[in-house]
């Protein structure tokens, strides 16, 4: 069993509510610990959790060192844009065999750097190193070092073996990396303005937020990772503020440039009304000038008034409505039941794969007290929660839209392959109208006769 539920919450739902459940202060969760190895869980691997931060690096040569099968994760199950480069939509692997595995795969690996140096003469390389060169011990890190003294090429080790610990790991080695691309740049003169951290550019997002930091007259230094490229990253230690979106994967590096370069961070997001201007603000409260924040109010507040009718309109639709969300972070999920409350539909089940145990004790203040709180679930738990809850619609990833679909309720992808934004004012509309296409639909009727 992968899951752990609350404990008042579980016995609350066990014993058929006769316990009562204590406040949210006093609600202790399970979490952040490695999944069972072996079992079925909805969460990704240590390699994948490096991927998903370093991936959306336009000018990065991305070399999964292991077999071909890791290679698989592209930039096509992601879906980061560019306003640059495209070279990061390449997946390179040196496909570790069973004779490198016997006799050690470094001289691959060497040749391998040496090739895609030739031809493409790279600025920046990632190696992965994945499950299979954890268990043989190649040693990756003196074939980067060898590799950036001859070439003088930013060649970067990225400790990744699948089963060295969970998700959140691979977060933690991917900022390791990138502390590793910045810190020879880290005593460059400041400039106004701030780093995104933890926005990965998902149907040009960042770019939407990029665009309301100008309406308030904030500067964006470099962000991290969307849209980046290697010439924004290095001038990164330069920035007077850096503004997290992602906390899960990105709070590691956050906390660690505040120690070495002195660059304070907040925790902001970017999903839903009031979550989208009460950052906004903050940001310039934060570094901002009276204007700066006066900007911020009247375009929070004009943006917030052109929704309201919008918002009115939908809302009729969504009467006796319930969600279950299961999202990677815990900022989604916080940020996804404020948006159903926007909505009024309420979450009835929420869960995800690397939240922390303050997350949840924001998540268990923001849902009712029949909520069911999941952490690191698997596919059998997430449907007995969602079937007891009644739930209408499911927002999730790739790995849990057969889940709904097999129940025959609703879905809203809301993971890294998502095609349209959901972030920003831009993104409530196009999260409000997928909600109530999907939740609406006359197919889950149809379906649900036909069971
Ligand atoms: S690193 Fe390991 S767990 Fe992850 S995809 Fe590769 S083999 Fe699978």
């Amino acid at each position: 069993m992968g899951a752990t539920i609350l404990d008042e919450r579980k016995a609350f739902i066990i014993n058929g509510g006769r316990e009562k459940s204590s406040s949210s202060a006093a609600i202790g969760i399970k979490c952040d610990s490695d999944s069972l190895s072996g079992t079925v869980s909805q969460r990704a691997c240590v390699y994948c959790g490096a991927r998903v931060v370093l991936n959306p690096i336009t000018d990065a040569f991305h070399i999964v060192h292991g077999p071909i099968g890791c290679a698989s994760y592209t930039w096509d199950i992601r879906g980061s844009l560019t306003s640059g480069s495209d070279l990061y939509r390449n997946s390179f692997s040196t496909d570790l065999s069973d004779k490198d595995i016997v006799f050690g795969g470094e001289k691959k690996l060497a040749a391998a750097i040496e090739e895609v140096i030739e031809k493409h003469n790279p600025k920046l390389i990632f190696i992965y190193s994945t499950c299979i060169v954890g268990v043989i011990g190649d040693d990756v890190d003196a074939v980067c070092k060898q590799a950036e003294k001859k070439h003088g090429t930013r060649v970067i080790s990225v400790k990744s073996p699948g089963f060295s610990g969970n998700k959140s790991y691979g977060y933690k080695m991917a900022c390791n990396a990138l502390l590793q691309l910045i810190e020879p740049h880290k005593n460059q003169a400041k400039v106004r303005g701030v780093n995104i951290l933890g926005d990965f550019n998902l149907a040009g997002e960042m770019w939407i937020l990029k665009n309301y930091l100008k309406q308030i007259g904030i500067p964006v230094v470099s962000t991290i990772t969307g849209d980046a490229c290697y010439e924004t990253l290095i001038k990164a230690p330069a920035a007077q503020l850096n503004l997290v979106q992602c906390a899960g994967s990105m709070t590691y590096l956050a906390k660690k440039m505040e120690e070495e370069m002195g660059i304070p961070f907040i925790k902001v997001s970017f999903f839903g009304v009031e979550d989208t201007s009460a950052s906004l603000i903050r940001i310039a409260e934060a570094i901002g000038t009276e204007e700066n924040i006066e900007k911020a109010k009247q375009f929070t507040s004009t943006e917030t008034n052109k929704l309201k009718g919008f918002l009115d309109k939908y809302r009729k639709n969504f009467e006796g409505k319930k969600a279950a969300i299961y999202v990677g972070g815990g900022f989604k999920a916080i940020s996804l039941i404020r948006q159903f409350n926007e909505l009024g539909i309420e979450t009835v089940v929420v869960g995800t794969q690397t939240g922390k145990k303050e997350d949840y004790e924001i998540i268990a203040s923001l849902v009712g007290e029949n909520t069911v709180i999941l952490d690191d679930t698997n596919p059998a738990e997430l449907e007995t929660f969602m079937k007891a809850k009644g739930a209408n619609i499911l927002v999730g990833g790739v790995k849990e839209r057969p889940l709904a679909y097999k129940l025959g309720i609703a879905f809203c992808d809301h993971n890294h392959e998502r095609k349209h934004a959901l972030a920003g004012y831009d993104g409530v509309i196009n999260f409000t109208k997928e909600i109530n296409l999907s939740l609406n639909s006359p197919v889950w009727e149809y379906v649900k006769t036909q069971k």
